[in-house]
């Protein structure tokens, strides 16, 4: 925090009005497996649906399933291509039955860094035998070995006699958020 203080003082009265986990590595928590801290997937999603966005519920819902099939579909398709093989490679504290370094990228993401590999290699095992099963070419393959099946159009779903599902007020009065 000195030497913070010394750059910006301002930066350290920001933090100070943070929670640790919110700014500092030491806190962060391990659950995610992932060290990605944009929101690039939030951004990639809207942009994807925006054209469906201000549809009736049963359009926006219809077009959404369209692309969620889709997306199974070319994700399906894609790891069935896969074969990976092994790969990849001081002072950082390496305990290969705890899966941890004490540089925490590995504990932060599930992969094993370079700390980590030299460990690894060191006792002659696979690098691939330490990385979270999130990562393994199975558990994307399990994630995505289901479809989404096609339906009947809705000109021939059994009519109903109860009122139709209607837009949340915040839509039908004044627009907010980003187009
Ligand atoms: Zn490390």
């Amino acid at each position: 925090m000195n030497r913070m203080f010394e750059l910006d003082p301002n930066a350290v009265a920001w933090c100070n009005e943070k929670e640790p986990s919110q700014w500092t590595i030491a806190y962060f928590s391990s659950n995610a497996k992932s060290d990605m801290l944009l929101n690039n997937v939030c951004e990639v999603y809207n942009s994807m649906i925006l054209d469906a966005r201000d549809k009736p519920i049963l359009t926006l819902l219809e077009k959404l399933k369209y692309l969620l099939m889709a997306r199974m579909l070319a994700n399906r398709e894609k790891a069935k291509q896969w074969n990976l093989g092994a790969s990849i490679m001081d002072n950082w504290a390496v305990d290969l039955e705890k899966r941890a370094c004490s540089c925490r990228k590995w504990t932060f993401t599930g992969i094993p860094c370079k700390h980590a590999i030299a460990a690894i290699w060191a006792n002659r095992e696979d690098t691939l035998d330490y990385v979270h099963d999130s990562y393994k070419v199975e558990t994307y393959r399990k994630i995505y070995e289901n479809a989404i099946f096609s339906m009947n159009d809705r000109q021939i779903w059994p009519k109903s006699n109860k009122l139709p599902p209607l837009p949340p007020r915040s839509l039908t009065s004044t627009k907010r958020g980003r187009k």
